[in-house]
């Protein structure tokens, strides 16, 4: 099985079974689409850990 380094979180990932590759997940898919630093997910006064924000979250937030 090959694996392979998440360019955003540098996480281990099964490259063949990954819909989202080159990342392990769709929420490093959309950090490196800069979406996070979109107005989408910024909230004024408030610190954001985006590897602490769930990904249901994101999903939620996005149209
Ligand atoms: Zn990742």
């Amino acid at each position: 099985m090959k694996k392979t380094k998440c360019p955003i979180c540098k996480n281990k990932f099964e490259w063949e079974k990954n819909e989202f590759r080159p990342f392990c997940s769709e929420r490093c898919k959309l950090i490196d689409l800069g979406q996070w630093a979109g107005e989408k997910y910024f909230i004024p006064g408030k610190k954001i850990d985006i590897y602490s924000v769930p990904i249901d979250e994101i999903m939620k937030n996005k149209n």
